[in-house]
């Protein structure tokens, strides 16, 4: 057994090898040690090597799935070793030794399609990069649904790209080097990289592969793929050939898109927008999170699909909104449609797992009742429609179609299926009483067995008087005759109970009938087995014939449940339809932030703010910290993405002329781990904006250069801004606290200046929140560090020494000039202050006896404790 585990591990040394024995998957070694680590279970060992002991561990195969997943989301490849014949196959072929084993399939983070291993909501993509001399392409692909598209790197970067994508895992040629950072961004986002011989993306072979995959002559009819983009995609499907051990999934026709469909949006953009995280990696908080409505899983990653990449051609986006429009027009709809979307399984991940084979039949239930659920849903919405089907519900016909196609499907499978059903075939039972009368007779033979089993225990316990004699069952000894030990002798003496065991408590016997309903029960059960597994693999063969109208079904559905979603969040929220335009306009009337908003509670209700780039195309906004000017930049690139990825707006209204490159420089974040200090990211990501934004473009840009001494980053603000109006034409929301930008409106003829408004009251500072026109007059930055806490001594200190470089000359600080007007300030005896005021005040209060005080002797009282209040500060 060791030189056969020895040989298949030699075959997969890159992975854990999970090698079967009986109910248990076991692992020896290396890989004993690392499972026995991650998973903490118990290290044993099991005889030795070299005169060492070898390290073993294992699981169960039943509950495979929750320590699979451990070790994938390690980071680890799992090979799956399992029996391949039995014993019977063995003595026919003359074997000796242990039972041929081999690996069945290998699990990575990219190509799994267990509904346990994978989440649900999110598309779990394998990605490998291609190329052809210096052209790189990108084909990323998943398994469980069976989605597989095809991109050239274009010049936003691959790093743009990964940052869309999002992918599990990556295959990429040996001698393929990735820059720097790159390799900083598929560590720091978690994508498992697989490094792959060079001659997998060699394109000729690449093209092979996939011909022989879609069983065509030539790739034409599925579109242009550039050599990059073949070597690409076969790598990925040979990739799964080696991985799936030759049992291939199902994938959809290849697609090759490009950067021209979809608005750019780089990494750092992404993470600063929180577009489908926050910046501290919960989805909670995110906007994805905010808007996402969908009830389905299917649906759910579609929506997720659509915000991570908005779209650019004004028609694709209005055919999106149209449909949304529809469902808002007909609001009773949208209830009732959701609320039967809600029990709709899902159809591709079963699809997928029936097509690779490791489905079972709730796979095959999964597909019938959601086939009923389309049809139905189908079905209410033509009742629905056809009085008021227009020019805005374009798409709908089509949709309900594709939703309706399949269901003859359902009419196969449903008849078939009993209510409860095992997870897997091989458990058999899942067939409905009355389908197949073969079926039917070899089952009731098997139960015929089981009375006559039963009857024969009443007999034995009559004949030999013991009332307490058994037939039972165990894996080892099969059914036998169990009695207390007390009434052993009583069978020792009749010659047809035949002895086989003894234990503490009871004698076990068999006899010769017993044996032989025995065999009788036993091979009926087998060919009743049989008989099911045939019927399985007929309906799951009727499943993949109608494959391709399945998955365009589950697709539609997925469509009506992301536009259904739509309508819900734009009429719950009160959004707007944005008008897109091939214009470079962007004018939000009213617009909100859909994240924070959210969460505000009824008290507190969020600010709306108009945005106008249209007449000056750079918006520079002024005012106190926590007046609201990050959450306005950010609204207004979230309005912009949801906008183009085909979703409804908060806002009253939205004119927003197609957006190529969305760029975001929101607060700073150290990013210690690359090795970069707050200042030299802040730089990097202005670079690229600086270097990418063309005349299309949207920028976001909040307090660049505050990272360093204050008058090279206002020099470093001030020419950025000069840039971007002058160089870069694009539309521009810049927000600062250098008050000194403000000049440049003078200079600028497309910048305008607005700032948060703020009403000072009692000393105190009120946020309204509002933008307006101009330009904020102080930073009030001592106020806010009061409300955050600061002890007042530090604040009244602070605004001496603001007082002071106010009143200061214009031109460089004078530190020293300061410290002369204003010496040292002493904190200590500031601090003692309190504690002996403190003390004055439990004393007074210990003279008094309040039961003898008069109303006036009370009064003094009063006025003495508040005499012993310190001086008023100035900053009280
Ligand atoms: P800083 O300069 O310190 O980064 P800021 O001006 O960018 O501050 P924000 O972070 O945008 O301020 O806003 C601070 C808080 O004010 C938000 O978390 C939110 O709770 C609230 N807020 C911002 N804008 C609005 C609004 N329009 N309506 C209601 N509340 C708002």
């Amino acid at each position: 057994m060791m030189a056969q585990y020895l040989r298949v591990k030699s075959s997969h040394s890159d992975a854990l090898l999970f090698y079967r024995m009986g109910d248990f998957y076991e692992m020896f070694f290396e890989d004993a040690e690392i499972a026995a680590a991650t998973l903490g279970i118990t290290l044993t060992k099991r005889g030795s090597k070299d005169g060492k002991d070898i390290p073993m561990c294992g699981v169960p195969v039943h509950s495979v799935d929750g320590y699979l997943a451990r070790l994938i989301r390690d980071g680890h490849r799992v090979a799956i070793c399992e029996q391949t014949e039995d014993p019977a196959m063995q003595k026919e072929r003359g074997g000796k030794g242990p039972l041929r084993r081999d690996v069945v399939r290998v699990l990575t983070p990219g190509t799994l399609t267990e509904d346990e291993l994978l989440p649900a909501r999110a598309h779990n993509y394998l990605a490998a990069i291609g190329r052809w001399e210096s052209q790189l392409a990108i084909a990323w692909a998943d398994m469980s649904t069976g989605d597989f598209t095809v991109q050239e790197i274009g010049d936003g970067g691959l790093e743009t790209m990964l940052a869309r994508i999002d992918p599990a895992e990556m295959i990429y040629p040996q001698d393929f080097a990735f820059a720097s950072e790159i390799s900083e961004q598929i560590t720091s986002s978690g994508i498992c990289l697989s490094e792959q011989a060079a001659s997998l993306f060699d394109q000729r072979r690449a093209s092979e592969a996939l011909t022989r995959f879609y069983q065509v002559a030539s790739l034409d009819g599925m579109g242009d793929f550039s050599r990059a983009m073949l070597s690409a995609a076969g790598a990925l499907l040979a990739y799964l050939e080696t991985t799936q051990v030759g049992n291939m999934p199902r994938l959809l026709p290849l697609c090759a898109v490009s950067d021209a469909g979809y608005m750019e949006i780089d990494p750092a953009t992404r993470r600063s927008l929180e577009l489908s995280r926050t910046l501290t990696g919960d989805r909670r908080g995110s906007l994805l999170h905010a808007i996402d409505l969908t009830q389905t899983a299917a649906g759910g990653r579609l929506l997720g699909d659509r915000l991570a990449a908005p779209l650019l051609n004004v028609t694709a986006i209005n055919a999106r909104l149209d449909l949304v429009s529809w469902f808002i027009a007909e609001t009773d709809t949208v209830e009732t449609v959701r609320s039967r979307l809600r029990t709709q399984p899902d159809i591709e991940r079963a699809i997928s797992r029936l097509s690779l084979g490791h489905g079972g039949p709730r796979d095959l239930s999964a597909i019938a009742s959601g086939l009923i659920g389309a049809s139905e849903i189908a079905g209410f919405i033509r009742g629905h429609s056809t009085q008021h089907i227009d020019n805005l519900a374009a798409a709908l016909p089509d949709l309900t179609d594709r939703m309706v196609a399949p269901l003859s499907l359902a009419d196969a499978l449903t008849p078939a299926l009993a209510d409860d059903l095992p997870v897997l075939a091989r458990d058999g039972g899942f067939v409905r009483q009355g389908y197949d009368l073969a079926l039917d007779d070899v089952r009731g033979l098997r139960d015929e067995s089981r009375r006559l089993i039963v009857a024969l225990q009443g007999r034995y316990a009559d004949e030999t008087g013991i009332a307490s004699l058994k037939i039972k069952h165990n894996n080892v000894l099969g059914y036998h005759i169990d009695v207390r030990s007390a009434h052993a002798s009583k069978l020792m003496e009749r010659e047809e109970f035949i002895h086989r065991q003894t234990t503490a408590q009871a004698v076990r016997f068999t006899t010769m009938e017993l044996a032989e309903m025995e065999r009788n029960m036993a091979s009926a059960a087998d060919r009743a087995l049989a008989q099911e597994l045939e019927i399985f693999v007929q309906l799951r063969a009727h499943v993949l014939a109608a494959v391709d109208n399945l998955a365009a079904a589950a697709r539609a559905l997925a469509e009506i449940d992301v536009a259904t979603a739509a309508a819900r969040l734009a009429l719950l929220g009160n959004y707007c339809r944005p008008q897109i335009t091939d214009e470079t306009l962007f004018k939000i009337t009213k617009g909100r932030h859909p994240v924070i908003e959210a969460m505000l509670d009824q008290q507190t209700p969020f600010i709306a703010n108009d945005c106008d780039l249209d007449e000056g195309k750079l918006w520079l906004l002024t005012g106190p910290n926590m007046a609201g000017k990050s959450t306005f930049l950010r609204q207004n690139a979230h309005i912009a993405i949801m906008a183009q990825a085909g979703f409804y707006v908060p806002a009253e209204a939205a004119v927003i002329g197609v957006i190529d490159r969305l760029f975001s420089r929101v607060g700073a974040a150290d990013d210690l781990a690359r090795g970069r200090s707050t200042f030299m990211v802040e730089m990097v990501e202005t670079a690229a904006i600086l270097n990418r934004a063309t005349p299309r473009s949207f920028v976001i840009l909040d307090e660049i250069g505050r990272g360093t001494a204050t008058y090279d980053g206002l020099a470093i603000a001030w020419s950025a801004l000069e840039y971007l109006h002058d160089v870069n034409l694009c539309r521009t929301l810049f927000a600062t606290h250098y008050h000194e930008l403000t000049q440049l409106q003078k200079t600028l003829d497309g910048l305008r200046c607005h700032a948060m408004q703020v009403r000072e009251w009692q000393g105190a500072i009120i946020f309204l929140h509002q933008v307006v026109a101009g330009a904020a007059d102080r930073s009030y930055g001592v106020h806010v560090a009061r409300l955050a806490g600061l002890p007042a001594a530090v604040l009244g200190r602070a605004e001496q020494i603001l007082g002071e470089l106010e009143t200061g000359q214009h031109g460089a600080v004078d530190a020293g000039a300061i410290v002369q007007n204003l010496p040292l300030f002493d904190y200590q005896q500031q601090a003692h202050a309190e504690p002996d005021m403190a003390n004055a005040f439990i004393a007074e209060i210990d003279k008094t006896e309040p039961d003898s005080l008069t109303p006036r002797e009370a009064l003094d009282v009063l006025y003495r404790l508040k005499a012993l209040q310190p001086a008023k500060q100035n900053n009280e």
